[in-house]
């Protein structure tokens, strides 16, 4: 008969993290299988500024490393594999995965977000050849040239200011003429030399050979297009898309009561299946920060430990 673990929790970013803390703290047999590296989004992140206590500047990297290391502490264990099929109903839940089958009388879905892409021609085939959705890996391969980002809510404000570091110039692209972002970031922005503005602007095409260098613009007011090319001795600039996230729900749609890619629960982080939670971004809420991940991850281990008592 094959293992059957009080909890298994899918994805390793902080709300899989916290959920893995404090299910191991309450020394429930704890599984958190996750496909890729610990830490989700913000492994993207060069700063994290506003996790509470955080006064003295932490990477995502960082705080993700010492969240991971909490839970292996408390006993959770992990595994790495890609959950391809869920078996929700019922008292004892099944994970089917490329490497092996996972059995669970709770589960905890935590399986986040990723960068949602532009969707212009060129973007697939240049990502990585200019294009990136990652300026903390990325960002020092442009150390002098001119990078522009696509963006104008938090993340992309920050990680234009990140991108100052090493650009020439960061101008960054925004489809409105305001930008998004807390007010706070953006005075940082504004007060930054490096930092240019492009306003009404969306990006229509990225093009190149083999790298990009060039890409067209569309300007939303007039609709008129034109195209940014690369400096003559540089052959090539960075493109960095931060506008927004699309939920990794994929897999439980028909399984879980969803609404627009993201799942449903109450307060307590219940889903409509009992014995099913979801915490983190991938759940319907109005605020996806850190914080909120790692408080929804708290909730749906307690309550994980409620159900099976109860
Ligand atoms: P966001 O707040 O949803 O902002 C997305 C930005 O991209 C908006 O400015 C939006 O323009 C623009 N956009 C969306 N689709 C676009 C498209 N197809 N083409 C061009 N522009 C497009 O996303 P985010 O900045 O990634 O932040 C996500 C969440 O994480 C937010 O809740 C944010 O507060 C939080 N966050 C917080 C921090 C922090 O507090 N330190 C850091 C990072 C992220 P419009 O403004 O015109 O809609």
């Amino acid at each position: 008969m094959e293992k059957i673990y009080d909890v298994i929790i899918i994805g390793a970013g902080p709300a899989g993290l916290a959920a893995g803390s404090y299910a191991g703290r309450a020394r429930m047999d704890t599984l958190i299988i996750e496909k890729d590296k610990d830490g989700g989004q913000i492994v993207i992140t060069a700063e994290i500024e506003n996790y509470p206590g955080g006064v003295d500047e932490e990477s995502g990297p960082s705080l993700i490393g010492r969240m991971a290391k909490q839970a292996e502490h408390f006993g959770a264990q992990k595994v790495k594999d890609t959950i391809v099929d869920v078996e929700l109903e019922g008292d004892v839940k099944h994970l089917k995965g490329l490497k092996g089958d996972y059995y669970g009388k709770t589960v905890i879905i935590a399986t986040g977000a990723h960068p949602k892409p532009i969707g212009c021609p060129g973007e697939k085939e240049f990502t990585g050849k200019g294009v990136s959705y990652c300026a903390t890996c990325d960002g020092s391969f442009f150390e002098d040239f001119d990078i522009y980002v696509v963006g104008g809510g938090d993340s992309a404000v920050e990680e234009a200011m990140y991108l100052t570091k090493f650009g020439r110039q960061v101008t960054l692209i925004h489809r409105r003429d305001q930008l998004r972002a807390a007010k706070s970031i953006q005075e940082k922005a504004f007060a930054n030399p490096k930092m240019k503005f492009m306003w009404n602007t969306t990006v229509e095409e990225l093009k190149g050979d083999g790298i990009l260098t060039s890409m067209v613009v569309k300007d939303t007011v007039t609709g008129e297009t034109r195209e940014i090319v690369a400096n003559e001795e540089d052959g090539t600039f960075g493109v960095f898309v931060f506008i927004g996230f699309e939920p990794h729900g994929e897999l439980f749609e028909g399984k879980v009561e969803m609404k627009n890619g993201y799942i449903v629960t109450d307060d307590n982080m219940k889903t409509n299946i009992p014995g099913v939670f979801a915490a983190g971004d991938i759940r319907v809420k109005s605020l996806r920060q850190v914080v909120t991940a790692a408080a929804d991850g708290a909730i749906a281990a307690t309550q994980a430990e409620k159900y099976i008592e109860g």
